[in-house]
């Protein structure tokens, strides 16, 4: 799965305004011999906050320590990391709204003035890089420390379609344009997905199709075989549809719908809901969460 990382910013597909903006980000840095200024990457898993953050440290030739902001409740590795940082190093937090305050207590000296707390010791100017799926659960002094937040979108059709196609070439699946548009299409707008929904077609491509190239009507078979519709939902999405539908248009709150499928709120929130309302399936309201008619007639289809 790592190989499929794009390297560089030109390797990268899409998030052409996120692109473009770190681009001239990292060339004033360059220019300026600076670190790059500390960013935010919002929105939803999979669409290249992380792939992103290590882009910015092998443009800048440095290099990146990561950390899930839930493990730094002991801040002893965050101070041990501070201090080995060189210059334009990068530090990638990710999950960054569930960022321990103890975590939060060591790294505000570091990013507002260099230092260690409580201490004189001067840090080597670093780039520190948060990405979060719940910008709305990041603390406001903390977010008031970035100097760029950048927004992720979901992706197109046409570069989930390049997603796809690079995919293929670097596993080696023979497929033509066809079975790419229906793996892009079914991969709800996300380059994670592409990639795994990608690699289970080549795993059915071995066995199946071996010595003929792979079709539209192979991937449907896959897609049949995994649960995954027509606009890529899979089990627990159309599961908090039909809820919804079965609602009869009345709104649904967040705890109530997520316990159709046995989850967390958050995890509604941060996985399901977000395809849900791009694709125009589902709207919130002050209410709840209700079904609109393209999501009705989703489930009136059945796929
Ligand atoms: P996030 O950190 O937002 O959850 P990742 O950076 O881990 O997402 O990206 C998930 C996967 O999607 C990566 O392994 C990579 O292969 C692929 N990917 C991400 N961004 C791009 C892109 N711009 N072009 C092509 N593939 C991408």
């Amino acid at each position: 799965m790592e190989s499929l990382r794009p390297a560089r910013l030109a390797d990268c597909i899409g998030q052409k305004r996120v692109r473009e903006n770190l681009r001239m980000d990292i060339d004033a840095a360059l220019v300026g011999g600076r670190a790059v200024k500390h960013l935010l990457f919002h929105g939803p898993p999979g669409l290249g906050k992380t792939t992103l953050s290590r882009i910015v440290a092998a443009e800048m030739d440095s290099d990146c320590t990561e950390f899930a902001a839930p493990t730094l409740d002991d801040p002893s590795a965050l101070v041990k990391t501070l201090v080995n940082m060189r210059e334009c190093d990068v530090l990638f937090v990710d999950e960054i709204h569930r960022l321990p305050p103890r975590a939060q207590e060591t790294l505000y000296p570091a990013l507002e003035d260099g230092i260690l707390p409580n201490s004189r010791y001067e840090l080597d100017p670093f780039t520190f890089i948060g990405a979060t799926t719940r910008l709305d659960l990041v603390a406001a002094p903390l977010r008031d420390r970035f100097g760029e937040l950048y927004r992720m979108r979901f992706y197109e059709q046409d570069e989930m379609e390049q997603v796809v196609e690079r995919t293929a070439r670097l596993i080696e699946l023979v497929i033509d344009g066809d079975g790419v548009a229906e793996i892009a299409r079914r991969a709800r707008g996300t380059p994670r997905i592409a990639n795994r929904l990608t690699m289970n077609v080549r795993d059915y491509a071995v066995v199946q199709a071996s010595g003929r190239g792979v079709t539209d009507s192979d991937v449907e078979d896959v897609m049949r075989a995994r649960g995954i519709d027509s606009l890529g939902l899979t089990d627990d999405d159309r599961e908090l549809l039909q809820a919804l539908y079965n609602a009869g248009g009345k709104p649904i709150g967040i705890e109530t719908l997520a316990a159709v499928i046995s989850a967390e709120p958050s995890e509604v929130q941060r996985v399901n809901e977000p395809f849900l309302l791009r694709a125009g399936l589902i709207e919130r309201t002050s209410k709840g969460r209700v079904i609109t008619s393209e999501g009705r007639l989703h489930i009136a289809l059945g796929d």
